[in-house]
């Protein structure tokens, strides 16, 4: 079969890289699309493009209530497409479809939501202590935005960065991941039919080695926006000395659920399974460490293991699928070499590790529950990216928080208790960006997003976001209508 080709954008056009390479299906294991693979000249070329759109044209004088129509615009587009987007989603990275969907029809309304602020940026006038004097500050754009993204939520973690650049008059150059670029090479043409002016939004991808640091470090961007792995962040960080931009890092996670023995276990068990089987586990934020009261252990393993068991595994294009595949071959030999190790080193193997029987194609993995005795095992240690649930006892709350932050990373936490004063004491001890309490995965364009830690700096969505793609300037203008005296004579 043919593949499908994509193309990457580029000051406003489309155009074939000097090179490509095969994206494959993750449910079938086999190629299906040639994607165009940046390298460092097509890098400069969109850079360049970023920074002229920035500094001449039509994009600087464009009003920034016009750029909000420009994003509401887009927005209305990306719901229109939402079929299409999903699909591409789908076939590409292996995520259900009806995740992948509702997902996107989501991400529109963070377009809205930054639309609607694009105009409501501010700068400030001070009550200055010197005669004659105003004083005031303007916000202005930072400049060119590289955006980088990891592969398993590229649509929603690009908007995140994306939409308050671009409400704010940043021009961008957006580097999807090479796994799965697929819906962001597509959404091109959306940012297109939105009118855009062009160099304003770029879409390449390309390998992390040479397009994405020759990005980072390009001496014409300002603002790296950076999501994937810890290693990858500081590489980036090394790469910024070379123009000094403005750096944030969403980063990985390895996020405790804590359940008490007064928490409504069922309910409790719905958002567990949520936390760490959605996506396949491939989610920053999952809650991949739970951590339960000695008493309700067995109890809550019992539910969890039916719920586990009974999950639909198959097809991701399928409605009826509840867990695709993961991603990639890489990914799945890495679960279950984290497995494999945590296995020897103590852990319990209560259900899955292993890919399900009759998908050998794909690369599929089945919900895997772990029961840890000690926190010294690979499985509570290490991102696992993956549908891996690792399982710890604790006796009393003190207990319980010293597991919960007995970890490098500090993304998200969720607390199960219904104990109002004992959530309260834990929302304030949690290293975490995040506490869910009685819930948990919840998201929204006005509320803030980030971790503490390993997890990274900076935060994203939410009205002070987009803040961070703005630099103050401040003016001082003499309203006097004495001229200025000579600096060297002594009144
Ligand atoms: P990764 O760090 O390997 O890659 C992420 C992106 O960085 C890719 O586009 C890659 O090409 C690029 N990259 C790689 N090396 C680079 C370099 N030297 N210079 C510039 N760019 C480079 O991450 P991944 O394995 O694709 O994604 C998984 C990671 O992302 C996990 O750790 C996960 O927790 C994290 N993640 C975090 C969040 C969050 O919001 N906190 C969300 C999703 C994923």
């Amino acid at each position: 079969m043919a593949l499908e080709v994509f193309q990457q954008y580029i000051n406003g056009a489309f155009e074939d890289a000097s090179e490509t390479f095969e994206s494959l299906d993750p449910a079938t294991g086999v190629a299906w699309a040639q994607m165009p693979m940046a390298n460092e000249s097509d890098v400069d070329r969109a850079v360049t493009a970023a920074h002229v759109a920035f500094t001449t044209g039509v994009w600087p004088t464009l009003n920034a209530s016009a750029r909000g129509k420009l994003l509401y615009k887009l927005a209305d587009l990306m719901a229109a497409d939402a079929d299409v987007l999903a699909e591409l989603e789908t076939t590409d990275t292996g995520k259900i479809r009806r995740e992948t969907r509702a997902v996107i029809m989501y991400i529109a309304e963070y377009y809205r939501y930054f639309a609607g602020l694009a105009d409501k940026l501010q700068g400030a006038h001070f009550a200055v202590d010197k005669p004659n004097m105003e004083a005031y500050t303007r916000r202005e754009p930072i400049g060119v935005v590289a955006a980088i993204v990891p592969w398993n939520s590229q649509m929603f973690l690009s908007a995140v960065k994306l939409a308050p650049a671009l409400a704010a008059g940043c021009t961008v150059v957006l580097k999807a991941s090479e796994d799965g670029p697929a819906p962001l090479l597509h959404f091109a043409k959306l940012v297109d039919h939105a009118g855009f002016p062009p160099g304003v939004v770029n879409i390449i991808t390309g390998m992390g080695q040479s397009c994405g640091k020759a990005l980072t470090s390009h001496p014409l961007v300002s603002r790296i926006a950076f999501t994937g792995g810890p290693a990858t962040a500081k590489e980036i960080v090394a790469n910024s000395a070379n123009n000094l931009a403005v750096v944030s890092l969403e980063l990985g996670g390895k996020s405790p659920i804590i359940v008490f023995e007064d928490a409504d276990l069922e309910s409790a068990a719905n958002a567990i399974v949520s936390g760490i089987f959605a996506a396949t586990g491939q989610s920053c934020v999952a809650g991949s460490r739970l951590l339960v009261q000695e008493n309700v252990h067995k109890q809550l393993m019992e539910i969890l293991v039916a719920k586990a068991k009974r999950i639909k595994i198959g097809d991701p294009q399928n409605l009826e699928t509840e867990m695709g595949p993961l991603a990639t071959k890489r990914q799945l030999t890495h679960v279950q070499d984290v497995l494999d190790r945590s296995v020897a080193q103590g852990a319990k193997l209560i259900t899955g590790g292993k890919s399900p029987a009759g998908f050998a194609a794909g690369f599929y993995y089945e919900p895997t529950i772990l029961d840890c005795e000690g926190s010294l095992v690979a499985c509570v240690q290490e991102e696992i990216f993956g549908p891996v649930l690792s399982v710890l006892k604790f006796r009393d709350d003190a207990e319980a928080l010293a597991m919960a932050n007995d970890s490098e990373y500090g993304l998200a936490s969720g607390v199960f208790t219904k104990d109002i004063g004992r959530a309260h004491r834990f929302v304030r001890s949690l290293r975490a960006g995040i506490v869910w309490v009685n819930t948990y995965r919840m998201i929204s364009p006005m509320v803030p997003f980030g971790g503490y830690g390993q997890s990274g700096t900076g935060r994203e969505a939410g009205a002070e976001s987009i803040l961070d793609y703005t630099r103050t300037k401040s003016v001082w203008i003499n309203t006097s209508e004495e001229p200025i005296s000579d600096p060297f004579i002594m009144r």
